[in-house]
């Protein structure tokens, strides 16, 4: 029996006049995606976007998995393809709705004829659906008030289309269509899901990843490519970029007040990320910080750390407690990763006693030993480009 993926868009339903253009991101979002599982199909006709398979070979279940990670798809639902027979829908429909009908009490059924020629009305097909399904379960009742589950038949233009349960899909806007940002990515929790949720509002990602070798091993990289490739399921394709960060770190510790280190730090950080954005086409930089859960992200300290950016940092996480943040990373298959021990280039430094009220006059007074300029120039010229798919 062929099957195909129906995708009818929530949000996007809201953006008027930008709807199209919208559409259009995701329709081609979803190629991106999906060609690689096989010879498919996947066109816009009517506010809905079909995925069909054209080999047998296509991989149809992952297919699934994938669209359930798109930005931009409220919710979808796997169909079966009928010929635009009554005799072709009653006989598939009997069969392919077997599972979702096995192991529940009531249903009814909704129809929608867009071809005007089929020769029964909406509510004809209904009701015939409904008397063929009540024979081949005879435990069944129609409930149309109050049904647990609903059975769509959909007569279109080329053929006719049956479904039941829809599949609750990733929500969000696709990804592009509110332009490109670069993520501080860490090892840590934080940051990828940080990434994830402005990827979930239609940015596209650029990453940035400070690595301070050997006080940071191959290891501690691999884990940020592992996290950031969870992150490209939803996000699509990142292109990282790994500062090496070990002379700053260095210098730091050897020329600043040590309650001082993390912040001068973050302050490098940002500054090197904010080149980089600019090089790359970001129009901002995304960081996983979070009101006060560590000494740098006090108010006053996130002060002395924008004070060194001209474009916006933005800060997903700033309200969130840690467990709505846990959350988000188990559910896109982070968390696992992010635990693991190795060390990142910030827990290699951190002071006993980290200032958690710094003025900003104070950070500049204690990181004037350092000649700024040269240590940024000298870590974006040797930055290291790479491709997350
Ligand atoms: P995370 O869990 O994301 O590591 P955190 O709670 O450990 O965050 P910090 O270590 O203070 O907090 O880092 C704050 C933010 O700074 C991170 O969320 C991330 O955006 C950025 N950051 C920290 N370390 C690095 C790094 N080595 N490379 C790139 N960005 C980093
Ligand atoms: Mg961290």
């Amino acid at each position: 029996m062929k099957e195909i993926i129906l995708i009818k868009n929530g949000e996007l339903a809201l953006k008027g006049l930008n709807r199209s253009n919208f559409e259009d991101a995701l329709v081609k979002n979803m190629k991106r995606r999906l060609n690689s599982l096989g010879s498919v199909s996947i066109r816009k006709a009517q506010s809905t976007i079909y995925v069909e398979p054209q080999s047998d070979d296509f991989d149809f279940d992952e297919a699934l998995e994938r669209v359930s990670c798109i930005f931009g798809i409220a919710a979808f639902s796997r169909a079966c393809v009928c010929e635009k027979t009554v005799e072709d829908i009653l006989t598939k429909s009997v069969e392919y709705l077997k599972p979702s009908l096995e192991n529940i009490k009531t249903f009814k059924v909704e129809a929608k004829r867009a071809d005007k020629n089929f020769p029964l009305t909406s509510p004809e097909i209904s009701r015939e659906l409904g008397a063929t399904l009540l024979k081949a379960f005879p435990h069944l009742r129609v409930d149309v008030h109050n049904p647990e589950r609903t059975v769509f038949v959909e007569i279109r233009d080329y053929a006719a289309y049956v479904r039941a349960e829809q599949l609750q899909g990733a929500g969000g806007l696709p990804v592009g269509t509110a332009g490109t940002a670069s993520i501080l990515i860490s090892g840590g929790i934080d940051s990828p899901v940080a990434a994830w949720t402005m990827a979930k509002r239609g940015l596209r990602l650029n990453a940035i990843h400070f690595a301070s070798p050997p006080y940071t091993s191959k290891r501690a990289e691999l884990k940020v490519r592992t996290l950031l490739s969870k992150v490209a399921r939803y996000s699509g394709s990142i292109n990282l970029a790994i500062v090496p960060f070990t002379e700053i770190q260095d210098m730091i510790a050897e020329n600043c007040p040590e309650e001082y280190f993390t912040l001068i730090m973050r302050r490098m950080m940002m500054r090197i990320a904010e080149r980089l954005a600019e090089k790359s086409g970001s129009l901002a930089l995304i960081t996983g910080e979070s009101l006060g859960q560590v000494a740098s992200q006090t108010l006053p300290a996130l002060v002395t750390t924008d004070a060194v950016t001209n474009i916006p940092v933005l800060r997903p996480l700033i309200g969130m407690d840690k467990e709505e943040i846990i959350r988000i990373s188990r559910k896109i298959d982070a968390f696992e990763t992010s635990i693991l021990p190795y060390e990142d280039c910030c827990t290699v430094f951190t002071p006993k006693h980290p200032k958690t009220r710094p003025t900003l006059s104070a950070c500049e007074e204690a990181e004037s030993s350092l000649n700024i300029d040269e240590l940024i120039e000298k870590a974006i010229n040797d930055t290291e480009y790479s491709f997350i798919d």
